[in-house]
């Protein structure tokens, strides 16, 4: 696979950014709506205060030893940099030379050696998606990719490609979505966060990766929760 193909030009997939400015500045405060005539404003209002109550959560977990990744990078990494050679092309080379959270990333899954688990909405990004499929034909990594079933089969997805690889694969198959986005290495490391594993995502998306390592109470509720959606969508 080569590099991210599947959207090259990650700024025409963007949505258009959220128009605040007709609420913002607009000069004199808009009039208080009557509670006995807007009802709905009020509902609103009150949904905004009160939201409603969450299920019970498990304990509180802490974390040991957390690096926290903020996306978007400043250009996809240099293959030839990521391969450990020097670059020939130099200044001309318009990818990046020193680590990005990119790299970090997948120095993270690249670090597996005996289990990879990937929880993960979106795979489009062919440098990740070469990092998975390399460490279970390359290092013997036990790999298990779980993933969105309309996603995997959008234009541009890796998945055809992980599976082609031989790594156990398995999509949620419903109409809503598989939209976790974490990984689990050798059991004890967590990498977590909004971050999709999509060339938009890397270069144009506000995004986070929460790295944890050295904190079992946290990787075991992420590992309970990845038996539960295996054996959930194996069953399909
Ligand atoms: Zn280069």
């Amino acid at each position: 696979m080569g590099p991210c193909l599947s959207t090259q030009n990650p700024s025409t997939d963007a949505p258009a950014p959220p128009s605040y400015a007709a609420k913002a500045g607009s000069g004199a405060p808009a009039p208080s709506p009557s509670p006995l005539t807007d009802r709905s404003n009020a509902r609103d209002a009150a949904r905004a205060i009160d939201p409603a109550p969450r299920l019970p959560r498990r304990p509180a977990v802490t974390s040991s030893s957390a690096e926290v990744l903020f996306f978007p990078d400043p250009a996809m990494p240099c293959r030839a940099t990521m391969r450990g050679q020097q670059c020939r092309r130099g200044a001309q080379c318009e990818y990046a030379h020193q680590p990005t959270n990119l790299t970090r990333l997948l120095d993270v899954l690249n670090s597996a050696t005996k289990t990879l688990d990937v929880c993960v909405f979106t795979i489009t990004c062919n440098e990740i998606a070469d990092a998975i499929v390399a460490a279970s034909q390359t290092r013997g990594v036990d790999v298990r990719v779980i993933t969105d079933d309309d996603q995997a089969d959008a234009k541009g997805s890796d998945v055809g490609a992980i599976e082609a690889a031989g790594i156990p694969t398995r999509k949620d198959a419903a109409k809503t979505h598989m939209h976790h986005k974490f990984a689990i290495v050798d059991g004890t490391t967590l990498a977590n966060g909004s971050f999709n594993r999509t060339r938009q995502a890397v270069l144009g998306n506000q995004e986070n990766v929460v790295v944890t390592k050295g904190d079992p109470a946290l990787v075991a509720a992420f590992a309970e929760e990845f038996e539960r959606m295996w054996v959930a969508f194996g069953r399909r």
